[in-house]
């Protein structure tokens, strides 16, 4: 079988997508995957264009972005000829288009099976507003939240005041003001007064239409369950995050040392199994297939559990929390990529 694998992509977390992609072609290279699989990779730059099978080995074997360049109409609209020749693609793109429904729409239109989530799913998954009204229909625990858009923080001076008026009142200190569709904690900011509030909306704004500010949550845990399947999906063990700083922000994810991952989380059983039912609900409640790493919140003094997110193609480097779930749960890197490509098949089609 043909694999197209997708990396790289017009996101902040482009870096990541690299990694997870090298981490990726090289399990497709290994065991008995190098018999079942052939893999060819195809770059996209910060730019949009995308990038042959020799140019993105390039980058993939090198690890690095390749420097941008201003690119014309008709570039965006030219595929390397070989994507034609694909039997299914692994899109491991982190991010706004990639990871919310943008790729997902083009492969779909194409006829032509792929790793992950469906439009809906990836997009629902991605846009973090979108996703707490349909997490809230399933009658999932979430915090406290509001909707904000970028005309209430940036077209009229005047109503910009009251906005922050009623995010005091509605929300308080301290929250979370983080751009609706984004990933890596990129553009999020933890704020606890009015200064604080302003500057972290008008940076928000910078990055989305449409922002979420969220309660504050303290003295809590951060969780995490994998899930893998399409129409029966299974939870993995739970894993823990801690680091030293405010909270997991783009620096404490991406600095080595900054952050250590606990697999599995040493957790009372009755909330293990209470977090891996809520995985399952909120992965079906937004029609995510394939694949899914859910964000959890504990809070050990109160008991509570809540979901904080979903993300449709979570990191996948070979150190990733994704990846390390399935191998503390059975299932081994190059078999759990197998699995992907294996669920992409049955669901979005058979190759042709
Ligand atoms: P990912 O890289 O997992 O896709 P993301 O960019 O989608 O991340 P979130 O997971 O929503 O961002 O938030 C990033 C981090 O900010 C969380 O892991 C947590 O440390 C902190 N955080 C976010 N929301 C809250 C909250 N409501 N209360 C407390 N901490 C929060
Ligand atoms: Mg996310
Ligand atoms: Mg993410
Ligand atoms: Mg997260």
């Amino acid at each position: 079988m043909r694999v197209g694998l997708l990396f790289g992509g017009c996101s902040g977390e482009h870096e990541v997508s690299i990694k997870s992609a090298q981490a990726i072609a090289k399990a497709l290279a290994s065991g008995d995957n190098q018999t079942k699989y052939q893999v060819t990779p195809f770059y996209i730059q910060k730019n949009g264009v995308w990038l042959g099978p020799e140019a993105s080995q390039n980058v993939l074997s090198q690890g690095l972005p390749l420097g941008d360049q201003p690119v014309t109409p008709q570039q965006r609209w030219q595929f390397p000829s070989a994507a034609a020749q694909m039997d299914v693609w692994f899109p491991i793109l982190h991010g706004p288009n990639g990871e919310d429904g943008t790729v997902q729409g083009l492969f779909s239109l194409m006829q032509v099976p792929y790793v992950g989530s469906g439009v809906l799913g990836s997009c629902v998954g991605m846009d973090k507003l979108a996703m707490k009204m349909v997490f809230e229909q399933a009658g999932l625990p979430q915090v406290n939240y509001m909707g904000v858009e970028r005309g209430e923080i940036w077209s009229n001076p005047c109503v910009f005041p009251a906005l922050c008026d009623k995010i005091e009142a509605q929300v308080g200190y301290p929250c979370f003001v983080k751009p609706a569709n984004l990933g890596s904690s990129v553009g999020i900011a933890k704020v606890r007064n009015r200064t604080e509030l302003e500057v972290a909306l008008d940076n928000a704004a910078s990055y989305d239409r449409r922002i979420i500010v969220e309660a504050g949550l303290t003295d809590i845990r951060e969780v995490e369950c994998a899930v893998l399947g399409n129409d029966n999906p299974q939870a993995s063990v739970v894993g823990e995050i801690t680091y030293d700083s405010d909270f997991y922000d783009y620096e404490t994810k991406y600095t080595d040392g900054r952050s250590q991952m606990h697999i599995p989380a040493d957790l009372p059983p009755e909330v293990v199994s209470k977090i891996q039912t809520m995985a399952i609900q909120a992965f079906k409640a937004i029609d995510a297939a394939g694949l899914g790493r859910l964000d959890f919140f504990y809070q050990p003094a109160t008991g509570h559990i809540v979901i904080n997110e979903i993300n449709t193609l979570p990191g996948f480097t070979a150190f990733s929390m994704y990846p390390e779930l399935w191998r503390a749960s059975g299932v081994e890197f190059p078999s759990l990529v197998d699995r992907l490509l294996q669920l992409a098949v049955a669901y979005h089609g058979q190759p042709s």
